[in-house]
């Protein structure tokens, strides 16, 4: 039976370890057919094309910071030279999201420095708009935008900063939804509950959360499983969804529907 993403070319931008929710993304867009290209930047980017060889079948790996406007404006070139001169996306995943632990998150809301919370917000948020204005055109004939947040509609212990980027990467996808739809470009997020990712790990105190995680979802929660995850961002990237845009789908168990 043909994969859900056959013949489809996705850039999942955001792997740096197994562990990472865009590693399960790439490798269930893989088994479902699609072409996948993987991206990372700066340091991380050795440990990336090292990763990158346990998929199903090994990615091109490409550099971008999302933050480094030279980067953004290479980016249809670098995708082009991997897929061809005339070949373009159909999907691109935005994995990415980064807050100084040390200064915006784990109770230090009430001390967050501006130029921190403004590094937290460019790259965590503002880079959903960047990465689908540099992709845009390679997605003459329309396609699907997938990023992940984590719950902003809602205060958490520990996410602080974050927590607000999240509330504007929420608010930059259905912008997008907008601005895009008109060209036949879907916005959509998953909400995943917590997993035990590089990301997670950085911040202080976030295992509160992954306790009582599994504790409340109704249909249970396992933190080291990125799956489901991966599946739901897989599907939203899929022709299943072709009239969803500017939602946020929740992978998390059923929690964000309990009250207690
Ligand atoms: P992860 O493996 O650490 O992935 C985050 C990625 O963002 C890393 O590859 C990181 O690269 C990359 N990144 C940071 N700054 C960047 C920049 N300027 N340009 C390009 N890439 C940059 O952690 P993850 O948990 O899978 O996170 C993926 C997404 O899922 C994030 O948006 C996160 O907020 C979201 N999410 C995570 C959870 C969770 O509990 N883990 C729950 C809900 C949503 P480096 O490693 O090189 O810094």
């Amino acid at each position: 039976m043909a994969g859900i993403l056959e013949g489809k070319n996705i850039l999942v931008a955001g792997v740096t370890m197994d562990s990472s929710i865009g590693f399960a993304t790439a490798k269930v867009a893989q088994e479902q057919g699609a072409t996948v290209l993987i991206s990372n930047f700066g340091r991380a980017l050795g440990i990336t094309r090292r990763i990158a060889k346990r998929l199903p079948t090994e990615p091109a790996v490409l550099e971008l910071d999302v933050t480094d406007p030279e980067h953004l404006a290479r980016l249809e070139g670098l995708v082009r030279a991997e897929l061809g001169p005339d070949a373009g996306l159909d999907g691109v995943v935005h994995s990415i999201a980064y807050g100084n632990p040390e200064t915006l998150l784990g109770g230090k809301f009430l001390e967050g420095p501006w130029e921190d919370v403004a590094q937290a917000v460019h790259v965590s948020a503002y880079s959903l708009k960047s990465l689908a204005t540099a992709c845009r055109p390679l997605m003459g004939s329309g396609g699907s935008i997938v990023g992940l947040t984590f719950d902003a509609t809602v205060a958490w212990p520990a996410y602080d900063w974050m927590g607000v980027a999240k509330s504007a990467l929420e608010s930059c996808s259905r912008y997008l939804a907008r601005d895009l739809g008109p060209h036949g470009i879907r916005c959509n997020l998953v909400s995943a509950g917590p997993l035990k990712t590089l990301a997670a790990r950085a911040i202080p105190g976030f295992e509160e959360l992954e306790a009582m995680w599994s504790e409340r979802s109704p249909l249970g929660w396992d933190n080291t499983d990125q799956e489901p995850t991966a599946k739901a961002v897989c599907a939203l990237l899929s022709d299943f969804f072709p009239a969803t845009t500017g939602e946020v789908v929740h992978v998390d168990g059923g929690f964000h529907a309990m009250g207690a």
